[in-house]
């Protein structure tokens, strides 16, 4: 007898809604049929181990089939099954509850719909013109029944034979997605969604090549690793192990192996498995992101992370798993989810966790990596308040003579050397060692100790530092003279006329080259008459706010600002004490059109430019001519 009725639901039609507005997802539908299917497996194993089923388990894995002349796409398991009252209850009631409940409410607006809750099983009809349920239960002396529904409220039951145990779902696929019917994508889809299930999951046979041909194998082709290695032991697990994985997850991209892992395993306040990988991050924030999988049980969810996990572990590859992440959500819901929200901080703190235990135990392998994890870290600090305060333990600050230090130790290493008048503590630090050699030369000869920045995040990482430290600064060693970098005691007084000033800063910015949004303002310093007579340093403040400008959209107008540089005359050097002297004797038109005539003043200025880098394009090709000249 066929049995006919009305599926649970209340909304007129749900199906054009699943049909239309889950559209951009529709694929989905394989990863809730297999599940769904893995589950009932599952159960199946579950009575059987707790001796509430006795009969013989046989061959448990789950089969996927292709029939093109039909039409159909069949999954099929050796599960639970379900008798006709449970189609009853699970497929025509509750499955559409909790969809119906949300139609109600959000009526208004379907796109509200869209990945709020799972369609699970219905999720079939976005692109089936026809379902058809054959499933028999477990239990004994029930019979088989079948349930079919052509994408209208109306459904049909009736009573069938079936030989085995278990569910099949048969989907009569629709004509707007016959791609469906396609071995390739079917396959390209499992390899997707069901790749870590732990049910073995069959799709037709394994190939091999003979006689210029591909052809089916007596093997059977299962797509999946039931048993994937985030789900083992760590103590039984070897490093191999670890490095093939990561080849196995990431088999199209070349990089570098991972630099180390952590294998997440984690039972209370929540269940949580992992492995997360350290890639080797070099200079490139963009890269290597969204390469984390997430998975619930197993079963895929998604691999675009941002915002479900801290940013800064976006840079992290590898898989996480746990039930307590929702399926079949959208990602603005993952998001918001308190529990995605719980296990994000504790993977932060896992993560700090064995950065800080590495750092401890290891400490020159750590220190041998670190110019990889920097980036990391200091990424971390910067946007992770939790990871910062844990992170000043194990953060690293590199000297020009690579040598690590932590932040403690290194204030310990120049606490006596490098505090100030004012009793200021000053971080030296330059960022390249060609360009700002004189001045890491002057610096060195005093002493100090120098710190190598030149890190993408560095600029940014200081001013956070800053923020920790008291009476503590970082200073570029090219933003002054060093004696003004460190003031030592009071500064010689200068003792030059405003006309003097006038007429010399005049004279001197009339032999400057013009160089695009560039300033140049002249200084006076009394520095010893052994000291260079001209120098050149750039403001520290002004430079980092365009640095980090380049980098933060909101004070992206620094960027506009000009480059300002200092030029610093050493009124102490005898050259410059003639041209002191002079100045004070004419009035300014007189004073420049002398030096522009003598060209000594010219050199000075473009020697000091060049040894900032700063003579380009036809200054330098001038002075080199000047040069040759002169043989
Ligand atoms: P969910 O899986 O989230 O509960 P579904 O709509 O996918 O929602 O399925 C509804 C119910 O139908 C399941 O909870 C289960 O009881 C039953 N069911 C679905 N597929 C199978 C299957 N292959 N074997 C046995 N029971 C199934």
């Amino acid at each position: 007898m066929v049995q006919k009725g009305q599926i649970g639901v209340t909304t007129d039609n749900i199906f054009p809604i699943i049909k239309k507005f889950l559209y951009s997802d529709h694929e989905i539908f394989i990863r809730e049929l297999v599940s769904n299917a893995v589950d009932a497996t599952q159960k199946m194993k579950t009575l059987a181990d707790v001796g509430d089923f006795k009969g013989d388990l046989g061959d448990l894995s789950v089969h996927l089939t292709i029939d093109k002349e039909k039409g159909t796409l069949t999954v099929s398991d050796r599960g639970i099954g379900m008798t006709g009252e449970e189609v009853e209850k699970y497929i025509n009631q509750i499955a559409l509850s909790s969809a119906n409940d949300f139609l109600d409410k959000y009526k208004e607006n379907a796109n509200a719909i869209i990945g709020h809750f799972g369609l699970g099983f219905y999720s079939s009809f976005m692109v089936s013109k026809k379902v058809e349920i054959v499933t028999q239960s477990y239990k004994e002396d029930t019979q088989a029944v079948k349930w079919s529904c052509d994408g209208t409220p109306n459904f049909t039951m009736e009573r069938v034979e079936k030989a085995d145990r278990g569910t099949d779902i048969i989907l009569y696929i629709d004509d707007d997605n016959k791609e469906f019917l396609e071995k390739e994508k079917i396959e390209s889809l499992l390899k997707k969604y069901c790749r870590f299930l732990a049910v073995p999951v069959v799709f037709g046979k394994k190939q091999e090549w003979k006689d210029g041909n591909y052809v089916d194998t007596e093997e059977e082709n299962v797509i999946n690793d039931t048993h994937p290695l985030w789900r083992q032991k760590p103590a039984a697990l070897k490093e191999e192990d670890y490095l093939k994985f990561y080849r196995d997850l990431y088999p199209l991209s070349f990089a570098d192996e991972p630099m180390f892992w952590i294998h997440l395993n984690v039972d209370w306040p929540f269940n949580l498995t992992g492995i997360l990988y350290f890639p080797k991050i070099k200079n490139n924030l963009d890269l290597q992101r969204n390469k984390i999988q997430l998975y619930s049980n197993q079963v895929f969810v998604t691999d675009s992370v941002e915002g479900i996990v801290p940013e800064f572990l976006t840079l992290l590859h590898g898989v996480i798993d746990s039930p307590d992440i929702p399926l079949n959500v959208s990602r603005s819901y993952l998001q918001s989810d308190r529990n995605v929200k719980k296990i994000s901080t504790h993977i932060t703190k896992k993560v700090a966790d064995k950065l800080e235990e590495l750092f401890k135990k290891e400490r020159s392998q750590y220190e041998e990596k670190w110019d990889s994890l920097k980036l990391f870290i200091e990424y971390g600090m910067l946007s992770d308040e939790k990871f910062n305060e844990r992170a000043l333990n194990f953060a690293l600050l590199k000297n020009m003579e690579a040598k690590y230090f932590t932040i403690e130790e290194y204030k310990t290493l120049i606490e006596s050397t490098q505090t100030d008048k004012n009793g200021n503590l000053i971080y030296l630090y330059a960022t390249d060692s060609q360009a700002q050699y004189s001045h890491i030369e002057a610096a060195k000869e005093k002493g100090y100790d120098l710190l190598l920045m030149d890190g993408q995040l560095d600029t940014h990482w200081m001013g956070l530092l800053e923020q920790k430290f008291e009476k503590s600064r970082f200073v570029r060693v090219d933003s002054d003279t060093i004696e003004q970098i460190i003031e030592k005691e009071e500064a010689a007084k200068v003792e030059l006329s405003d006309k003097q000033k006038e007429n010399l800063s005049e004279a001197v910015k009339s032999q400057l080259p013009t160089l695009e949004k560039t300033e140049f303002t002249v200084d006076f310093k009394a520095l010893g008459e052994h000291s260079r007579p001209i120098q050149i340093t750039q403001e520290e403040f002004s430079r980092r706010m365009k640095e980090m400008a380049a980098m933060q959209q909101q004070i992206a107008f620094y960027g506009e600002m000009p480059d300002s540089y200092r030029i610093v005359l050493n009124v102490e050097h005898p050259f410059i004490k003639g041209l002191i002297r002079k100045s004070g004797e004419m009035e300014k038109e007189e004073f420049i059109a002398r030096l522009s005539e003598e060209n000594r003043l010219k050199q000075l200025v473009e020697l000091a430019l060049l040894s900032g880098n700063m003579l380009k394009g036809e200054a330098l090709s001038n002075f080199v001519k000047r040069g040759f000249e002169s043989f």
